[in-house]
């Protein structure tokens, strides 16, 4: 079978304690590889090897530090057919979206190769002195990732880390690590000096704990749940580390009357069920105006049906499996509550019938109407492929309703009016609005979540910020 090792100061190792776990694949529960399990000692050791990288590495010059990078992209698209069929058979996803994430990974490296050319300071000239202002490396940055995009989400990381002159430690998820550490184990080959990359594999409450605790991580980028994000920000306050939380969603989707409803329906039915409703800013509440709920609806039904679903190995498919039992259950049990509560069920509810399903954690994507937000899939975060309908009548009341969370980190609106667009936009609660889009992510702009969706921002200029502290040198006359 397969190994995967970590990565310390350049060398594949095995964990200290020699301990392994043996990673299944969700569509099929067949095992996939074997990988060493790490516990705190061994994130100490990564840390001490990101530690002693760190001043190589943070005044090696930045054009050194693009040209690294690059070559890093390049190496990361030399192996991402590996890398992505490893993606599928740990997590679920369909082999094509597997493939755009890893190359979407390359892309992250590459723009942060030259987002890193570009950390200026500044000159301020006053009566009595001079002042410089420098943005220097924060130090050494511990990076943990979830699984549901588990390369994508360390890319983010790991380009403007290495850009602004950090070193790292990464903790990938413990259930997905195998592409995460192909991933940095690529960026590692093309020439960083042993020790700027490191990747450590555990239980969270071990190694992620032993990265957010000991001093010699400076910064801790998190993305995942926010009640494990509330864990990493009371801990990270000991010592006034810097943090960066990417934190769970609850996003809105509202289509006002004068939407273009087969693009809105389109759109809805993509960004509610692509990875099976697992990522942060999946469409989880839609709200249609009454005057078009109708047609809407019978739009997204129509959509829905046309995806296939099955082993993400297999050609054509478009949904994969849930990543765990454990995802599928809270999906079935948030199902149930809707309809106890008095909402119809439109559209799925149920696992797929059939021999190809009986081993994976299959599950329909499934369309409710009558939502309200008494309701758990209104409420929570369900982070499964349920997309609950409720009717509003003014727009005042969509976003009132849209803003009615603790979550804040992505909110959709479709309209052709720009301004019904721009109202709604002014007054939504969330990081980042798609307007007649379905997705917010775009590698120059900022991402990130206001209320309980996180801290800081990931992604362009914003995403370097992250990692470096300001200096100033002010120069008496
Ligand atoms: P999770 O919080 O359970 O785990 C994320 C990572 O943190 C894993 O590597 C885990 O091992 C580690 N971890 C767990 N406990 C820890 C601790 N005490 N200290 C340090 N590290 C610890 O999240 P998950 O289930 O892997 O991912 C799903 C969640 O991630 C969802 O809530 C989703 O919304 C969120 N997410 C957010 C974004 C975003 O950008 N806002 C993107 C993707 C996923």
């Amino acid at each position: 079978m397969r190994q995967s090792q970590m990565l310390i100061n350049g060398e594949q190792v095995a964990s200290l304690s020699g301990k392994v776990e043996v990673i299944k694949n969700p569509a099929n529960q067949e095992p996939v590889a074997e990988v060493s399990v790490g516990g705190r000692e061994d994130a100490r050791l990564a840390l001490q090897a990101a530690e002693q990288a760190f001043p190589v590495w943070s005044e090696t010059p930045s054009q050194k530090r693009a040209k690294i990078l690059h070559a890093a992209a390049d190496l990361v698209r030399t192996r991402a057919e590996e890398i992505a069929r490893l993606l599928t058979l740990e997590q679920g996803k369909p082999l094509k979206n597997a493939r755009m994430e890893v190359l979407s990974a390359a892309d992250a490296l590459d723009y942060y190769a030259e987002e890193g050319k570009r950390n200026f300071g500044e000159w301020i000239t006053s009566s009595q002195s001079r002042s410089i202002v420098l943005r220097q490396p924060v130090g050494v940055a511990a990076l943990i990732t979830p699984w549901n995009f588990p390369v994508d989400l360390l890319a983010w990381k790991v380009g403007p880390a290495l850009a602004a002159g950090c070193t790292f430690v990464a903790k990938p998820p413990s259930a997905a690590p195998l592409a995460a550490t192909e991933f940095v184990r690529a960026v590692n080959d093309a020439g960083l000096p042993p020790g700027a990359a490191n990747v450590v594999h555990g239980p969270g409450g071990e190694v992620g704990a032993e990265l957010v605790e000991n001093p010699i991580s400076r910064k801790i980028a998190f993305t995942g749940e926010t009640k494990t994000g509330r864990w990493i920000m009371a801990h990270a306050a000991g010592q006034i580390k810097r943090i960066s939380l990417e934190l769970g969603g609850q996003s809105p989707f509202i289509v006002c009357p004068d939407a273009d409803l087969e693009k809105a329906a389109a759109a809805c039915a993509q960004r509610a069920f692509s990875n099976m409703g697992q990522i942060c800013m999946s469409v989880n509440r839609v709200y249609v105006a009454d005057e078009v709920a109708e047609e809407f609806t019978e739009k997204l039904v129509q959509r829905t049906e046309q995806l296939r679903i099955g082993n993400g190995m297999e050609p054509d498919v478009d949904l994969g499996p849930m990543f765990s039992e454990a995802m599928r259950e809270k999906t079935r049990e948030h199902v149930a509550d809707a309809l106890a509560r008095g909402a119809e069920l439109l559209y799925g509810g149920r696992e797929p019938e059939g021999a190809a399903f009986a081993r994976g954690f299959f599950f329909l994507p499934t369309i409710l109407s009558g939502a309200d937000h008494s309701m758990k899939v209104m409420r929570e975060e369900t982070f499964g492929p349920v997309a609950p309908i409720m009717q509003f009548k003014k727009l005042e009341e969509a976003v009132f309703l849209a803003n009615d969370t603790e979550y804040g980190l992505a909110a959709y609106v479709f309209t052709s009016d720009l301004k019904t667009a721009l109202y709604a936009s002014e007054r939504l609660e969330a990081g980042s609005i798609g307007v007649n889009v379905n997705s917010v992510v775009d590698m120059q702009a900022p991402f990130g979540g206001w209320k309980q969706s996180g801290l800081g921002r990931e992604l362009g200029h914003h995403g370097l910020e992250a990692y470096l502290e300001t200096k100033h040198i002010r120069l008496g006359n």
